[in-house]
């Protein structure tokens, strides 16, 4: 993903609302771009107004050195810039849906390597989507070590604040569920197995290595 910078704008899609049926609703997807992205993207861009020093500064680079942010905005901008990156990660890391959707290319040796097989892989992050409490999101990352691990999140931080080169990612908020599953988040998890962007993950894995 570019580095982005303020003013912050609300990141189109790359594909309809409609798109992900039947594993994403349509009516999700529109609430939760033009409604919960797009408040992130108004309420970081108000932290930052008075901030020239920091408006000079990419999303990433804030969320990386979160120390260097004024104690009077940090909230605002942890919970605002986090939910602006998370949102733009997670809806460029999905796509419309098809069966039989695996990974390819040197992120699959590397899952097959680090978790035994794309299987063990599937069921671990499934198991740990689910025991994520409350809000936040499951990521799979890249830590200093080259190591692949899950790293569970809650609310918005990002796992750029903790040193992780992130890969792929899964919402847990309710909005991003409760429409079509209310309760049922395991029937959402399951549902986005098959909207994952594989080549999406493969690049920001790839990046990663770069780094
Ligand atoms: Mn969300």
């Amino acid at each position: 993903m570019p580095e982005n910078y303020y003013k912050f704008e609300l990141m189109p899609l790359k594909y309809d609302y409609s798109a992900l049926e039947p594993y994403i609703d349509t009516k999700t997807m529109r609430v939760h771009h033009d409604g919960h992205l797009k408040t992130y993207v108004d309420n970081l861009n108000k932290a930052l107004e008075n901030y020239p020093g920091l408006q000079k500064l990419s999303l990433e680079d804030m969320l990386k050195n979160t120390s260097i942010i004024p104690q009077e905005i940090k909230t605002a901008v942890i919970n605002n810039g986090g939910g602006v990156y998370n949102h733009n990660f997670f809806l460029n890391n999905i796509r419309p849906g098809r069966e039989n959707n695996y990974p390819a290319g040197t992120l699959s040796s590397a899952i097959e390597k680090q978790f035994g097989s794309f299987e063990d892989f599937k069921n671990k992050f499934t198991n740990g989507a689910l025991a994520v409490f409350g809000s936040g999101y499951l990521w799979l990352v890249r830590n200093r070590n080259g190591k692949l691990m899950l790293f569970p999140a809650s609310n918005q931080e990002s796992p750029l604040s903790y040193g992780y080169c992130p890969i792929l990612t899964i919402d847990l908020w309710e909005h991003a569920y409760y429409l079509k599953h209310q309760n049922l988040r395991r029937d959402y998890i399951n549902n986005w197995w098959n909207v994952i962007n594989w080549a999406n993950a493969e690049e920001n894995f790839i990046n990663c290595m770069r780094r």
